[in-house]
């Protein structure tokens, strides 16, 4: 079978990849020069099935609103008045419920979880070094927190099979020793086993080169402009070729994988709730190593993610629901730097630092989207919001059995778009 994929960031590779090992032939067409230029560039790093969550969560919608008054609020909501944004935060907003919450969450988790076995499945076989740390990643609390809030958190991770524990204050400061002398009052912490972090863009980049060399070809600099569409009678609508500015593309089947631009490629062919939410992120060489964190970890109090690739420092974070601008505002990678700082003063050479910002694609519920549609021979493989690298590899495995009619190791009803049992 052939296939073509388009977009190839993470979600798009991981997904050729397996679609690879099933036998199919596979393309890849991408806008930009090269593999994870878009929103898998340069992420929090974070590949964690114990701390992805979705953001439609209760407390969100007064988080958006008191966001209002807040320039430096870190989840940020600009009204456009765009029929789309308005729509989408309707849509989010009723995932915002406790008991939508909960089923989103475990759809969520189980995507995570598996994609943690998806990818020690890839490394398995394939040497590739994307600056991975493999000790767990750490939330910490500055602040004390409800005992209740912990424990229903540790109960839940539980359930899901997750290995994790509640960390004193002095078993934070065993683990992390930086911090006992930046941060002497912090509270607690939560230490989650098997998750990891790793550079995104370079696995991407790497997992990429394998697919080429097993004769999967990329055209890049490739922007799909047009899909033609054959619609005989009564018969399923089917695509008969994708086309760019300079060519025709033609094969069995059709992976959408094109991130937040997902819903405007497939516009009038497949309806696809995902909006842009943009995000920033600071990389900076690490210039004092005792002064820097040895895990990758999350600061629950700035809702910033301080992640180790090798010897560097991905921070990241901020949600702003602000349409498709992608430039980086110095003030967002000012307060992201502060947030650092404030938890590991003097650890980075702030003169290397580079800043970035990217748009996650992202559903109303947070669950991504893995998924046939409604026209005969296309897919979906969209709309991983804040998790999209942690999710990449089990979102590939589980596309490549949809479009191949294999078994799914998964239940695919919790990502399909056309699924009553999704709602
Ligand atoms: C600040 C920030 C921090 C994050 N931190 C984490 C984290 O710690 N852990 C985590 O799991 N996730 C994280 N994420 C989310 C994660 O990065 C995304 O969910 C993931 O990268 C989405 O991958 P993708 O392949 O769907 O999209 P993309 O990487 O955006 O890939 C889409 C591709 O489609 C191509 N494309 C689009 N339109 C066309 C077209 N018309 N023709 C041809 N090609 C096209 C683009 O060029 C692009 O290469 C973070 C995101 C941000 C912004």
């Amino acid at each position: 079978m052939e296939v073509i994929i388009v977009g190839a960031g993470v979600i798009g590779v991981a997904t050729a990849h397996f679609l690879q090992q099933q036998g199919c032939q596979v393309r890849i067409v991408d806008r930009r020069p090269a593999p994870g230029m878009e929103c898998s560039y340069a992420n929090g790093g974070f590949y964690s099935a114990g701390l992805s969550a979705p953001w439609s969560a209760p407390g969100a919608i007064r988080m958006a609103v008191v966001s209002q008054f807040d320039k430096s609020a870190a989840f940020k909501w600009r009204p456009d008045f765009t029929w789309r944004q308005i729509t989408w935060m309707m849509q989010s907003l009723k995932e915002c419920r406790p008991d939508r919450f909960s089923i989103n969450r475990a759809r969520l988790t189980r995507m995570a979880k598996y994609a943690l076995e998806c990818l020690r499945h890839i490394e398995s076989a394939l040497p590739i070094d994307y600056q991975r740390s493999v000790n767990g990643v750490l939330q910490i609390y500055r602040e004390p927190v409800p005992q209740a809030m912990i424990d229903g958190h540790l109960r839940y991770l539980e359930t899901m099979g997750i290995a994790a524990n509640f960390l004193s204050r002095a078993q934070v400061f065993t683990l992390e020793p930086a911090l006992a002398r930046s941060t002497p009052h912090l509270f607690a912490g939560l230490h989650v086993h098997d998750d990891l972090s790793g550079d995104c863009q370079v696995f991407t980049a790497k997992l990429a080169e394998a697919v080429a060399a097993r004769g999967g070809v990329f055209d890049w600099n490739t922007t799909v402009k047009q899909i033609h569409v054959d619609q005989s009678g009564a018969a399923r609508a089917k695509i008969r070729s994708i086309v760019s500015q300079d060519r025709e593309f033609k094969a069995d089947a059709y992976v959408f994988a094109a991130g937040a631009d997902t819903p405007m490629l497939l516009k009038g062919l497949a309806d696809i709730p995902v909006y842009p939410i943009k995000g920033y992120s600071v990389t900076a060489p690490i210039a004092t190593e005792e002064r820097a964190p040895r895990h990758s970890l999350f600061d629950f109090a700035t809702k910033t993610g301080m992640a180790r690739l090798g010897d560097r420092m991905r921070i990241s974070g901020i949600a702003e629901v602000a349409g498709y601008g992608t430039t980086p505002d110095a003030a967002r990678s000012d307060q992201l730097l502060a947030a650092f700082e404030g938890a590991f003063p003097g650890a980075i050479g702030l003169q290397g630092a580079t800043s970035w910002a990217g748009l996650r694609p992202a559903t109303p519920d947070g669950v991504p989207l893995v998924s046939r549609t409604a026209c005969e021979n296309l897919y979906v493989n969209t709309g991983h919001g804040g998790s999209g690298w942690s999710m990449s590899c089990g979102s590939g495995k589980l596309m490549a059995d949809i479009v191949t009619g294999r078994p799914t190791d998964i239940d695919a009803t919790d990502y399909a778009l056309l699924s009553p049992l999704r709602r």
